[in-house]
C-alpha cells in the first residue's frame, strides 16, 4: 500500500483487491470495498460524509485512518477553444497540471505522471527544475475525477503527456492504467488511452511483454543522433536506431500503430532534407507522425516553425505515403505547454495558508 507524508493511507492508490484487505483489517464484510471503490474511484469524492451508504462509525474508522485521495484545484485557466488547464495541489503541498480537451468524439485529459521531470528536453517547461517526485498512482487518477467532477463532463479517453517521463514511474502509471479502464473504475478503453515517451527504451520493451491495448506516442522531433543529441540527452543512452528497434518490437507484439510526435522547430529540425531522413527512418513502419507546433517556452531559445515550413514538411511525409496529421494548437492562449502553469505557479504565487 502507498502511504503518504502523513502516514494516511490513500484510498485512491489502493486496487481493488487492497481495498478489500483493508476492509477485512477492519472486521467489516467484503462487500464495504465495492462501495468505498466506488465513491473513491468512479465518483471522486473529497469527503467522506459523501459516503452516504457507509455507516457513520464505519465512515468515522475510514476517516481516522485514509483520505479519499482526491486533489484540491488551485487554478483553472479556460481558453477560447474550450481547453481547461488545471492547476492541482498535492497533500504534501507539491503541484501538478493536467488539461481538459475537448472534442468532437468525446473528452479527453492529459494527465502527468511526475512533479518535474528529469528527462531534460530542450523545449520543454516541465523539467527546467528537475525531478520532484514520482506521483502515486492514486495521485494520476485523481486528475482525471477531479477534472470530470469540476467539468461535469464524462471523460472518455486519456493521455499520459503531461509533465513527467511516464517511463521513469513505470509501475505506478501501470497500476493507473489497470485501475481507470476496469469495470470498478472509469471503464476507460484501453484504446482511448495514450502514452508518450521521450524514448526510454527498457521501458518500451516492458510495456510490449505486457501486451496492452493503449496507443504508444514516442516524442522523435529529430530525424538522426546528431541533432536528438543537442535536443533530448536521452537520446544518448538510447539511440535513435535503438530506440526504433524497440518500437518496431511494441508495434510487433501488440498489432498497434505507433505515434511519432516532431515537434517543429524553426532552423532546427524541419527542412525538406530532414523530412525526407525521417521517410527513410520509418518507411515500412506501422506508424502516423504527428507534427506539432512548437509551444514557446519563454526561458528557451526554439521558435515555432513557419507555416510554410510545416506544410512542406508534411507534404514530404504524405508523398512518402508516411499517415501525418498536424495537431491543431489547442489552448494557445494559455500557458498550454506542459509544465509553464507550475513554473509561473512556483514563482509568483504561493499556497494560501490554511488550505490544507
Ligand atoms: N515525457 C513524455 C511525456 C510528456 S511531454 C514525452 O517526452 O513524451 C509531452 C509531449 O510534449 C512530448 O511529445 C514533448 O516532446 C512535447 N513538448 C514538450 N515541450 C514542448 C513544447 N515547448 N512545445 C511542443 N511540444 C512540447
Amino acid at each position: 500500500m502507498t502511504l503518504n507524508k502523513s502516514k494516511t493511507i490513500n484510498l485512491m492508490d489502493l486496487s481493488i483487491e487492497e481495498t478489500g484487505e483493508l476492509v477485512a483489517g477492519l472486521g467489516e464484510p467484503r462487500f464495504r470495498a465495492a462501495q468505498i471503490y466506488k465513491w473513491v474511484h468512479q465518483k471522486g469524492v473529497s469527503r467522506f460524509d459523501e459516503m452516504t451508504d457507509l455507516s457513520l462509525k464505519l465512515r468515522e474508522r475510514l476517516q481516522a485512518l485514509t483520505t479519499p485521495g482526491s486533489l484540491e484545484i488551485l487554478t483553472r485557466q479556460k481558453s477560447k477553444d474550450g481547453t481547461v488547464k488545471f492547476l492541482f495541489g498535492l497533500a504534501d503541498r507539491e503541484t501538478v497540471e493536467s488539461v481538459f480537451l475537448p472534442h468532437d468524439y468525446g473528452n479527453s485529459v492529459c494527465v502527468s505522471t511526475q512533479v518535474g521531470c528529469r528527462m531534460g528536453c530542450g523545449f520543454c517547461a516541465s523539467t527546467m527544475g528537475g525531478l520532484v517526485r514520482n506521483l502515486t498512482p492514486g495521485e494520476i487518477y485523481a486528475q482525471v475525477t477531479g477534472i470530470q467532477n469540476d467539468t461535469g463532463k464524462r471523460v472518455s479517453s486519456i493521455v499520459i503527456m503531461g509533465s513527467g517521463e511516464p517511463m521513469d514511474n513505470l509501475d505506478h502509471v501501470l497500476k493507473f492504467i489497470t485501475m481507470i479502464t476496469a469495470a470498478s473504475g472509469l471503464q476507460i478503453g484501453a484504446r482511448h488511452i495514450t502514452l508518450s515517451t521521450c524514448g526510454v527504451v527498457p521501458g518500451i520493451m516492458k510495456l510490449a511483454a505486457f501486451d496492452l491495448q493503449i496507443t504508444l506516442s514516442v516524442s522523435l522531433h529529430a530525424p538522426n543522433d546528431l541533432l536528438r543529441d543537442t535536443m533530448m540527452p536521452v537520446n544518448r543512452k538510447y539511440p535513435v536506431r535503438q530506440l526504433m528497434e524497440a518500437c518496431r518490437e511494441y508495434i510487433s507484439v501488440t498489432n498497434r500503430r505507433v505515434t511519432f510526435e516532431y515537434a517543429l522547430i524553426k532552423g532546427v529540425n524541419d527542412s525538406a532534407g530532414q523530412a525526407e531522413e525521417l521517410v527513410r527512418l520509418l518507411r515500412g513502419m506501422l506508424c502516423h507522425v504527428n507534427l506539432i507546433p512548437l509551444n514557446r517556452v519563454d526561458e528557451r531559445e526554439y521558435r515555432q516553425s513557419d507555416r510554410e515550413r510545416v506544410q512542406n514538411f508534411r507534404e514530404v511525409l504524405e508523398g512518402a505515403g508516411i499517415p501525418v496529421t498536424v495537431r491543431r494548437e489547442k489552448g494557445a492562449d494559455i500557458d498550454a505547454a506542459c509544465g509553464q502553469l507550475r513554473r509561473r505557479a512556483v514563482k509568483e504565487w504561493r499556497w494560501p495558508d490554511g488550505l490544507l
